[in-house]
């Protein structure tokens, strides 16, 4: 066992004020045991990032930072998306030299007892600690039927991602160091994680339903997050425009055979029909996916050579 360290935990927050009491009074509780029975030291923290919410998120925030010296907060111009919040406590842990940093939502759907777990891991001498969920049971059958897809999704397409791993996970300020390294705008962060190697373990923790207040998560932002995630990590599309053409040259060619044998041999053959309907139909149909897809990681390359910062940090408060 290494000696007491400090912890930042680190929630991301966009228009939470509905469940920012019960969370402040949950992680309060939390942090209080964890200081009290000699986890961590008193020096630890609770972050809050406002993700630029339109309500009471960021005035609550900072009241809470008033009153409780343990707590802290950040507010973000304007909303930047989860994956961009998250990175700005990351960012603000390893700025103040924290020995490890936990992320969870704001929502307390996962049980926030796991970080005393987790803790316990980092203590151990591990510098990467993912949270696996246990079970589904609290998601809808839309949400449980698309995660898992998606998940099998991307290893099916060569990305090496954990099972049921969302963003709540222990990293070593070590592991923040590495991870600030990397300068991509199209943050899928539970991807990045895997790049940096390092010690990792896991640990398990129970869901509930969210307790106020509705997801944050649109199905416009899921979307393009798991979009986000393919097009990140792999060059599968791509592979898949090739194997398409592929596939369609070699139907092209049988076709073609058959064409020549209803010419040569039959009195069906309808003159031209063939030899123009067909390619039309394929190789339209081709082109377009494959200037879609090609279309898509210019629109990255063009994200990033911008190279705009992630965020704006407005105010801070301690
Ligand atoms: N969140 C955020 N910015 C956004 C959307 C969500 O910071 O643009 C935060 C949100 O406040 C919560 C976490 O991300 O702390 C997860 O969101 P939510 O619980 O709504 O997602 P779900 O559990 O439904 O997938
Ligand atoms: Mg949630």
């Amino acid at each position: 066992m290494s000696t007491l360290p400090t912890l930042a935990i680190v929630i991301p927050c966009y228009n939470e004020e509905e469940v920012l009491p019960e969370t402040v009074k949950r992680l309060g509780e939390l942090y209080t045991r964890l200081v009290n029975t000699h986890k961590i030291l008193g020096k630890s923290y609770i972050v809050f990032v406002d993700d630029g919410s339109q309500d009471a998120t960021w005035e609550m925030i900072s009241s809470y930072a008033d009153t409780y010296p343990f707590i802290k907060g950040i507010k973000l111009s304007k909303n930047e998306g989860h994956q961009h919040a998250l990175l700005a406590g990351m960012a603000y842990a390893h700025r103040t030299h924290t020995d490890c940093m936990v992320s969870l939502d704001a929502d307390l759907q996962q049980d926030p007892d796991a970080v005393e777990v987790m803790v316990e891991k980092y203590r151990e001498g591990y510098e990467v600690v993912l949270g696996i969920r246990e079970d589904r049971e609290s998601d809808s059958f839309f949400k449980k039927m698309t995660a898992e897809g998606y998940y099998t999704l991307m290893h099916f397409m060569g990305v090496d991602i954990e099972f049921n791993h969302a963003d709540y996970r222990l990293m070593s300020y070590k592991a923040l160091s590495f991870f600030l390294q990397f300068k991509e705008r199209n943050l899928f962060i539970r991807g990045m994680i895997k790049l940096i190697g390092l010690k990792t373990t896991k640990v398990y923790f129970k869901t509930t339903e969210r307790f106020a207040g509705e997801s944050k998560y649109t199905l416009k932002k899921m979307l393009s997050f798991a979009w986000s995630g393919i097009t990140s990590f792999s060059l599968f599309p791509l592979k898949l425009i090739t194997i398409t053409g592929f596939i369609i040259f070699l139907g092209s060619i049988v076709l073609s055979l058959d064409v020549l044998y209803t010419v040569y041999f039959t009195n069906e053959a309808v003159p031209g029909w063939a030899s123009t309907v067909l390619p039309l139909y394929f190789i339209g149909g081709i082109q377009l996916l494959a200037l879609g897809v090609i279309g898509e990681y210019i629109g990255k390359i063009y994200a990033e050579t911008k190279g705009r910062p992630h965020y704006f940090i407005e105010e801070e408060v301690a």
